[in-house]
Parts: structure tokens; C-alpha cells; sequence
């Protein structure tokens, strides 16, 4: 007996439909670039129930005819593509032909379209590859497509969906893929009637800050390289921004997002130094070649790519990452080779200067030292003890500390004058000696030192809270904090686990300025992690240094005119003033001669 037979169609269809549409998130994806490839400039994505109940993408795009919007729920049917030959030639996120038949094989469709130069616009009904309607209707330019009920008629697939927050995360996922390379395109989401994002139209370093938030304002450095071949764009984030789990990658070829393990190893190597084992970097990174020289038709969802040379690919990214790597201002944070505790020098004479280099010391310490930490409380023994340590080794004259006081007189403060310049740097003068100080950099050296002191002496007065708020912090943070207890309530965090995640606080510092603790806590515990793969310091230098950064790295706090001088005098009084926990320099000094010599 022959045992051979045709699957009807909707059988057929809805096999095919299980490689292209496995979950709402791929129509989420088919719909959307559907909509980009019609030339949309604004996209909306409205889903209800995680995509369970609702997927819809409304556009403005160029929109279809009568029995276009008949034809393209046919397999195989689009305006993309005529012959194989275009294949290596595309300009367009589709090219098959198949995403809306295969949702029409296992979902209830409707259709809304009209092109610019109609009269009319075309209403259409698909349930399970059945055409329930087809009519002519009133409705604006462009096309909406809802996608109703998926998996109606495919109960299997329907259990295998996972939680709402797991379908929803794959659909953001999806809408990031596209609108982080789209940038020109605005783009708004709605969830069960919420509107969940805005993406006006934007470069794309705004676009990436809308989609993933302020916090990476300054964590983002460019990446351009352009040659015959290949034109790499986009932009890294800096190697302290790392992450141990999954973290932001974007790699996209020809505006299509694709997976390329062998390119992102080429980003992924030059990091290699700079960032703990496991830590990922992020980055967002265009390739742009020849549509001629890659394949995308390897994959049924397009996410894979094959170069004709990938080698030559590979070669040229590696050096556009490396180059934005080692022209970045953190390099002297990361070249730990001199011990900045003993530097007093700040600067080496020019010629001496090294190109920067992407070597870390991982057995660095900067914070252990056998020097006596100074105890000077007055001014005058700050200074002399400057003085001795450091004057008569100094190789360069313009960066001498010239603070000390010959006569070794008290220094009076309130003589001092100083302006603000550029919202960032205090100027003042000092016996002859223009004093140029980075008010970020002094001020986190400052904190650092005051809380370094609070984990060794002197704790800091707790202000305990009423009626105690509750922080959840992820797990792995949760087991760092619950580990320094003891010391964030040295430094007036008074914390309580609750449960694994969850903790209450009992009090914070007097003197805390922001009223965020969770974010507060949150942000540090990150920096802590990465400063203690990072450095390898000690732990309350690492704890001291981290919280010091998270209380700097937001918003730059400007002494007021009333605080400068008070300031200037809390910089003076640390043991190390001339560079920040982090390795920055923290003033510039020009002296009498050398402004005199300036003007001969
Ligand atoms: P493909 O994108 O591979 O061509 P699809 O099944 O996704 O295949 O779409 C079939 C055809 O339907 C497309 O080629 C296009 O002509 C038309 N189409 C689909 N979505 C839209 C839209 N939003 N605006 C205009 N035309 C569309
Ligand atoms: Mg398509």
C-alpha cells in the first residue's frame, strides 16, 4: 500500500509557519520590518496580553493595492524580489515572501491598507489561511496589520509559550533590534493600552540612550572606520561598564541586526585586558559592505550572515575597536603601571609620555602603601609633609606641587579667591602658582578619603528612618551587600536582609543626598563588582572607592561660592590630592615663570 500523500495546506502552511512565526516576538519582527521595508517614517506596535491576544503594526509607509492586499498573505508572494539573482543584491528586510502567509496560517488577520495616490483602502479577513472578507474601506495611508489570537488554530504551539514577562521581554528584544539601527524612523509601543516607548526620530547615541536610558550618556564612545570595502560605525561602551551577564550587543550588517559569533569576538578581544573574565561589553556596531559580497538567505529568520570575507571583516573591526579604545580618556585610569600614592609627580615630562597602552597590572594595589598615612589636621603639616616627600623629586617643573609653604605659616582659606571656569574646574591662586582643579575628580577623591576614614575610624552618624523602606536587589547583589553589611553601616547604610533579595533599610547616612537608596545601592554594588575583578584592591578601598564614584558619577555637584573655599580646603586635606581614586589627574598648576616665560 502506498503510504505516501500530500499534507493538505493548512497543514503545510502551518509547518512552515512554526520556522518563521515560533512565537508573537517573530510576528512582532515580520510585521515591523514589513512596515520599515514600505518606507515608514513613523511605527507604531500595539500588543495586548504579551502578544497573545493582539500583535499589531500600524505604518505610514507606501501601503498596497486591492489584490495586493489579496496577495501578499500568499506563500511566496512579494514586491521584493523577481529573481534568485536579486538575492545578492537586497536592499529590503524581507525577500521570501512568507512571514504574513505564515501568519495567516495560524492566526485571525485583519488588514487595513491604502496607497497615497487611492481613493480608496482595502479591508481584508484572514483566519487560518481563509479569506473571510475583502472589501474596499475608509481608512488612512499606509497599512495596519493586526495579528488576533496567535496560535488559535494551533493549541500545541500556544502552550509552549512561556510567561507574559518572557514574551513581552522577547518583543522588546525585537522592537530594539530594529529601532536601534532605525533611528530615522519614529517608533512608539503600546502594551495593553500603556504606552510603554517613545522613539522620536534622533542620531542613533540618542537613540540608544532613549531605548536604554540616561545612564549611558557618558558611557558611549564612538567607533568609524571607513574603507573601500567596508564602512564600520556605531559606538562601545566604556570597559567598566561591563557586565557579567548578558549585556547590550548589538552588531548589525547592511541595517539588518545579525549574530556573528566570529565578529563578536573582534569586539569582544580588545576588551580582553580591561574587563574580568566573563564580563561582556557592550556595543552597537554598524558593518556596511557591498549587498554583493554577504549572504542573509542561510537562516529562516534572517539573523545570520555570511561574509565573503570574513576575515578581512573581522581585521577591520578589530582595529576600529581597538583605536576608539585607546584614544579613550580611561586609559590612564586602566594603566595602573606607576602607583599614584607615590606619584606625586601627576604627570611624567613630556617626552616621557607613553602612547597609550592597553596593559593592566591585575596584581595593581594602588591603596596598599607602607607610607604612614599622614594625620594632618592642619594645614601646615599637610603641606610640609607634601613638601618633603615630593618637591625634590619632581621631574617636570610646571607639575610640582607648589602648595607647600616655605615659612610654614597656616594657611588662611578664606584668603584664597577662586572662580569657577566652564562649570567644572576652580581656579584659584596660590603664593604665585595658578591652581586649576577638576571639581569632579578632587571631589571624588575627597569622598573617597572620607569614607575610607569611615570604615577605619570613625563610622558615619546614621539617621534612622521611621518606618523603613524595602530594596529588592537582584540576586547575585543581593549576596554582595548581605557579604558588607557590616561595613555599609559604617558608612550609614543601615540595611537588614528581609529575605534573599529583599532588604529593609533602617537608616542612611545624615548627610545622604539622594533619596533613591535602592538606586543608590544598586549602582554601587555594580561599580563595586567590577572595581573588585578590576583592581583587586583591598576591600574597603574597593567599597570606599565605589561608593565615592557612584555619589560622582551622576550629577556634577558645583561648590557653591559660598562652598569653594571649604572645598578647596577638604582637597588640601587629603593624603593624596593630586589624583583621583580612579587614576585622574586632579590639578593642573602653572607657576609666575612659566606664565612669565609665556608672554616673552
Ligand atoms: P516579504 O517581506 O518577504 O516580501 P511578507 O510576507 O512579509 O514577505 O510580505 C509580502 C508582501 O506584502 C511584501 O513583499 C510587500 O509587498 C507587502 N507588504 C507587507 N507588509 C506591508 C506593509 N506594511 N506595507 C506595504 N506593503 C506590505
Ligand atoms: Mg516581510
Amino acid at each position: 500500500m502506498n503510504t505516501i500523500h500530500l499534507l493538505p495546506d493548512l497543514v503545510a502552511n502551518q509547518i512552515a509557519a512554526g520556522e518563521v512565526i515560533q512565537r508573537p516576538a517573530s510576528a512582532v519582527k515580520e510585521l515591523l520590518e514589513n512596515a520599515i521595508d514600505a518606507g515608514a517614517t513613523k511605527i507604531q506596535l500595539i500588543i495586548k496580553d504579551a502578544g497573545r491576544t493582539l500583535v499589531q503594526v500600524v505604518d505610514n509607509g507606501k501601503g498596497m493595492t486591492f489584490t495586493d492586499a489579496r496577495m501578499c498573505f500568499e506563500r511566496h508572494a512579494t514586491s521584493k524580489i523577481t529573481t534568485a539573482d536579486d538575492l545578492y543584491h537586497l536592499t529590503t528586510k524581507g525577500f521570501r515572501g512568507e512571514a504574513l502567509a505564515s501568519i495567516a496560517a495560524i492566526a485571525q488577520v485583519e488588514l487595513n491598507t491604502k496607497r497615497a495616490e487611492d481613493e480608496t483602502g482595502t479591508l481584508l479577513l484572514v483566519e487560518g489561511s481563509q479569506v473571510k472578507e475583502h472589501n474596499p474601506t475608509a481608512t488612512q495611508e499606509g497599512t495596519s496589520i493586526a495579528v488576533k489570537n496567535l496560535f488559535f488554530n494551533v493549541p500545541a504551539r500556544r502552550n509552549f509559550l512561556k510567561s507574559d514577562a518572557v514574551e513581552l521581554g522577547h518583543i522588546e528584544e525585537e522592537l530594539n533590534r530594529l529601532s536601534l539601527i532605525h533611528y530615522d524612523i519614529e517608533f512608539s509601543f503600546f502594551h495593553n493600552g500603556k504606552l510603554m516607548l517613545q522613539l522620536p526620530v534622533s542620531n542613533q547615541k540618542q537613540r540608544i540612550i532613549n531605548v536604554f536610558g540616561a545612564h549611558y550618556k557618558d558611557k558611549l564612545f564612538p567607533v568609524e572606520l571607513d574603507t573601500e570595502s567596508v564602512k564600520i560605525t556605531g559606538f562601545i561602551a566604556k570597559p567598566e561598564n561591563a557586565k557579567k551577564k548578558k549585556n547590550e550587543q548589538y552588531l548589525f550588517v547592511n541595517q539588518r541586526f545579525v549574530k556573528h559569533y566570529l565578529l563578536t569576538h573582534a569586539i569582544e578581544t580588545t576588551y580582553k585586558e580591561l574587563i574580568p573574565e566573563g564580563h561582556k561589553p557592550a556595543f552597537f556596531i554598524e558593518i556596511t559592505v557591498p549587498p554583493n559580497t554577504i549572504d542573509v538567505n542561510i537562516s529562516p529568520t534572517k539573523i545570520d550572515v555570511k561574509f565573503q570575507d570574513d576575515r578581512m571583516i573581522f581585521a577591520f573591526l578589530n582595529a576600529a575597536v581597538k583605536k576608539t579604545l585607546g584614544t579613550l580618556s580611561l586609559i590612564p585610569q586602566i594603566d595602573f603601571n606607576y602607583d599614584p600614592q607615590y606619584d606625586f609627580s601627576g604627570i611624567k615630562p613630556k617626552d616621557e609620555i607613553k602612547p597609550p597602552t592597553l596593559t593592566l597590572n591585575p596584581n595593581y594595589n594602588p591603596y596598599k602603601s607602607d607610607r604612614k598615612p599622614s594625620t594632618s589636621d592642619s594645614w601646615e603639616q599637610f603641606l610640609s609633609g607634601i613638601k618633603n616627600e615630593t618637591i625634590t623629586t619632581h621631574p617636570a617643573e610646571s607639575e610640582k606641587l607648589v602648595f607647600a609653604d616655605e615659612n610654614k605659616e597656616v594657611i588662611d582659606e578664606t584668603q584664597i579667591k577662586c572662580l569657577l571656569f566652564s562649570d567644572a574646574y576652580l581656579l584659584f591662586c596660590w603664593k604665585d602658582v595658578l591652581q586649576i582643579l577638576d571639581v569632579k575628580a578632587a571631589r571624588e577623591r575627597i569622598l573617597f578619603e572620607h569614607f575610607l576614614n569611615a570604615l577605619e575610624n570613625i563610622p558615619i552618624v546614621i539617621q534612622q528612618s521611621m518606618f523603613p523602606e524595602t530594596i529588592t536587589l537582584s540576586a547575585s547583589a543581593a549576596e554582595i551587600v548581605n557579604d558588607i553589611l557590616l561595613e555599609l553601616r559604617a558608612l550609614g547604610y543601615d540595611l537588614e536582609q528581609i529575605d534573599r533579595t529583599s532588604f529593609a533599610v533602617n537608616g542612611t547616612p545624615v548627610d545622604e543626598e539622594s533619596s533613591d537608596v535602592q538606586q543608590v545601592i544598586e549602582q554601587f554594588v555594580e561599580m563595586y563588582k567590577t572595581h573588585q575583578f578590576l583592581h583587586k584592591t583591598d576591600k574597603n578601598s574597593a567599597i570606599a572607592q565605589s561608593l565615592a564614584k557612584q555619589k560622582c558619577s551622576f550629577l556634577l555637584q558645583i561648590p557653591s561660592e559660598t562652598e569653594q573655599q571649604a572645598f578647596i580646603k577638604q582637597w588640601f586635606q587629603c593624603k593624596v590630592p593630586q589624583v583621583s581614586p580612579s587614576g585622574k589627574k586632579i590639578t593642573k598648576n602653572l607657576t609666575n615663570t612659566e606664565i612669565q616665560n609665556f608672554f616673552e
